[in-house]
């Protein structure tokens, strides 16, 4: 049956009893978006804006980055939207004109959002460069924030976005946003969680460290109960809360997912057919039950394996 599934589906998502769940792209640029809107997806749950600034010794102008975002938002038309997450620069994507040099500790520095606060006329640019693409293009834009930890810095960012006429969010990334999600959801539209760092802050483990990658897993039951909290809070406000981590590409996981709550899966290209073919197999009441058997279980090789004999 998931043989035939992964031939056939053309999206979009849901489960095999119906419940909608938007699978999503994770876009760098104009190139992977054209690549993207090509396959069965509802949209973009993350653009990294970042990627387009990482050679650059300078910032570029409001005109060229709204250029750049253009031709992220174009290909997805009027029907489909984009979320633009706002610069997440520091530790593991150093940007030239942003970065905070000489810190002792840059996974646990002025990065992301806090960078972006640093330097409050960059993050006013950025957006009104969000803006003017999202307007120029007809394309809707969501804008989320990167690396939030406290519930004023959600406030603060979602009220410079919406001035703007847009929708705001931003990535649960950090511990304590997960804890804190639902008041965050007071100020926000949606929430997005980032599992690469999720699992990184919550673990106390080097994402890049290939010799804790038993650690860096996003099966790890701490992880999977933080992302449980996070989706209820979402539940509870009647708002979008997706996975846009390495997580959502992991097509047992992504069942898992779902079973907890999350609304929406923002996976790399290549990992949209095998996750939504497999979703497509599963009732929703069987991912309510593998939520359960990843949760209580051990480690994350006991979750794998009790999720993998419900599923199949
Ligand atoms: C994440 O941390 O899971 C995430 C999606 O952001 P990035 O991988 O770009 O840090
Ligand atoms: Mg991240």
């Amino acid at each position: 049956e998931q043989r035939a599934a992964l031939a056939t589906w053309e999206g979009p998502g849901r489960t095999a009893d119906g419940v909608p769940v938007k699978i999503l792209a994770n876009v760098a640029d104009g190139e992977s978006a054209r690549k993207a809107a090509g396959a069965p997806v509802q949209g973009v749950g993350l653009f990294r804006t970042e990627l387009c600034f990482l050679n650059r010794k300078e910032e570029p102008s409001v005109e060229e980055q709204t250029s750049i975002y253009g031709q992220v938002l174009q290909p997805f038309g009027d029907d489909r939207y984009v979320v633009v997450r706002t610069l997440d620069a520091g530790s593991d994507k150093p940007v030239a004109f942003a970065t905070h040099d000489g810190e002792e500790n840059p996974a646990l520095g002025v990065r992301g959002l806090r960078l972006s606060f640093d330097n409050p006329g960059l993050l006013d640019r950025q957006l009104d460069a969000i803006a003017a693409a999202t307007a120029e293009t007809g394309t809707e834009a969501w804008v989320m924030a990167p690396m939030v930890a406290t519930v004023a810095e959600a406030d603060e960012f979602a009220a410079k976005v919406h001035d703007r006429g847009l929708k705001a969010g931003v990535m649960v990334e950090v511990p304590s946003a997960a804890l804190l999600a639902h008041r965050m959801l007071q100020a926000v539209d949606f929430l997005s969680i980032g599992t690469n760092d999720l699992t990184q802050y919550t673990m106390a483990a080097d994402r890049m460290a290939t010799d804790l990658a038993h650690l860096t897993d996003p099966w790890q039951p701490a992880v999977l109960q933080l992302i449980a909290i996070t989706a209820e809070a979402g539940r509870q406000a009647r708002k979008p809360v997706g996975v846009c981590g390495e997580a959502a590409a992991d097509p047992l996981l992504a069942c898992v997912l779902v079973g907890m709550g999350v609304t929406s899966l923002s996976m790399a290209a290549a990992a949209v057919r095998p996750v939504g073919a497999r979703l497509s197999t599963v009732p929703f009441g069987l991912c309510e039950e593998a939520a359960e058997a990843a949760l209580s279980a051990s480690d994350p090789v006991a979750g794998r394996d009790a999720v993998r004999a419900l599923l199949g």
